[in-house]
């Protein structure tokens, strides 16, 4: 085939992939079309203005946003609140919650999820195998990272919990993690943890309550340049100690480019550790602040939803942060914490998109059930809901509308 062939104009954007979202409002009130190809946003234009493709999304009505991510989910436990009798740790049972738990996260919006998932124990590897067979079902849906939890890493018993964690990296695990405060020496547990990291360049996320300020200060005195970062949280006993104290702990933190995930929705731990991180006081301080949904429907929080739009809401509604730095906790800042790139709805990011019926990020914070996600520039998740006012009398009376989207 002679190259000189002639070539339509087009074909440079004739991907058969290509989707054109059109007539989206952006937050900054414009409305847009957006053109999407190879898992990229091509172009972005006044409605109307790009050519339009064979497939194509029409957006009237909605608010398109950078897709949130869920930095702090559990798919080892998710779904198990309902179930009578003990937690099934079967690889099949694991990896069948573990999908359905992300696909529901997907459902709100959440294109990347990072999952913590136990090992050692009676059931030694086998959560993480089944969590990370989940991640291989999803491919194309959303991307799943695990971080393995080791019980104990220090004393006889750590011995075993140490060779168990190098070899959930070797399977895939992607970061290392665990939970410094239930071993019994817990500076040597996160040295321990940090020390793994380093030799195999992953990055770190560690559970903490944070109310220890001796301990926070030794962990971001260690953590302070490794690379890829790391990552605690929920940090609500930062929360109760006394202002100073927790100022100090925040600006060591700042220091040490630690990132603190907090779980406005009630955390994934004992009761007694519920409440929320301190954030205006972090944020003060200069640490990045991001927010997770912590359980979904486990023992620890039987009617976690996992929705990131909910933990945006709550950190707005609670601690007062404006609607869009609240949203940024959940997408920019999440995203940052789990190491992916930057999203903008601007030509050339990648095509990681929540578009949410409304007009205002404060609106869709508010209540917002329908949603249309967008992965790798492809439609993967709708969710509709159609409100209806039943009292026709009163509707004809004051000619209210009877029909609503939300
Ligand atoms: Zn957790």
């Amino acid at each position: 085939m002679p190259d000189s062939q002639p070539q339509h104009p087009d074909d440079a954007t004739a991907d058969p992939g290509a989707l054109l979202l059109t007539g989206a409002r952006l937050t900054d009130g414009r409305t847009v079309d957006v053109r999407l190809g190879g898992g990229r946003i091509e172009a972005v234009g006044t409605a109307g203005s790009l050519t339009p493709h064979s497939a194509r999304v029409d957006l009237g009505g909605y608010l398109l946003l950078p897709a949130p991510v869920e930095p702090h989910a559990h798919g080892d436990t998710a779904l198990t609140a309902d179930t009578p009798g003990p937690v099934s740790y079967a690889v099949e049972d694991v990896q069948r919650r573990a999908t359905e738990a992300a696909l529901l996260q997907l459902s709100h919006g959440a294109t990347a999820l990072r999952s913590h998932v136990r090992i050692g124990g009676v059931h030694g590897l086998g959560p993480m195998e089944a969590v990370l067979q989940a991640r291989r079902s999803l491919r194309g849906l959303v991307d799943l990272s695990a971080v393995a939890v080791p019980r104990l890493l220090t004393g006889l018993a750590g011995a075993d919990g140490l060779a168990m964690l190098h070899d959930a990296v070797k399977m895939g695990a992607g970061v290392v993690g665990g939970c410094p405060d239930a071993d019994p020496d817990p500076t040597g547990y996160a040295e321990t943890v940090l020390e793994v990291a380093a030799e195999h360049g992953c990055p770190v996320d560690l559970h903490t309550h944070g109310d220890d300020p001796a301990r926070l200060t030794r962990l971001a005195a260690m953590a302070g340049g490794l690379r890829p970062g790391v990552v605690i949280g929920p940090c609500a006993g930062l929360a109760r100690l006394p202002r100073e104290i927790a100022a100090r702990c925040a600006d060591r933190l700042a220091a040490a480019g630690v990132t603190v995930v907090c779980q406005p929705q009630g955390g994934c731990g004992a009761v007694e550790q519920r409440g929320g991180a301190p954030v205006r006081l972090l944020r003060a301080a200069g640490v990045r602040v991001a927010a997770g949904g912590g359980a979904l429907r486990d023992v620890s929080n039987p009617v976690g939803r996992g929705d990131p739009l909910e933990a945006a809401y709550l950190l707005s509604s609670q601690t007062g942060l404006r609607a869009q730095e609240a949203y940024e906790t959940v997408a920019s800042a999440a995203r940052s914490a789990l190491g992916l790139p930057e999203v903008r709805v601007e030509a050339g990011f990648p095509a990681e998109l929540l578009a949410v019926r409304g007009e205002r990020i404060s609106g869709v914070l508010s209540l917002a059930y329908s949603r249309i996600v967008v992965h790798r520039g492809r439609v993967v998740a709708r969710t509709s809901a159609v409100r209806e006012y039943c009292d026709s009398a009163a509707g004809v009376a004051l000619d209210l509308p009877r029909q609503g989207r939300s």
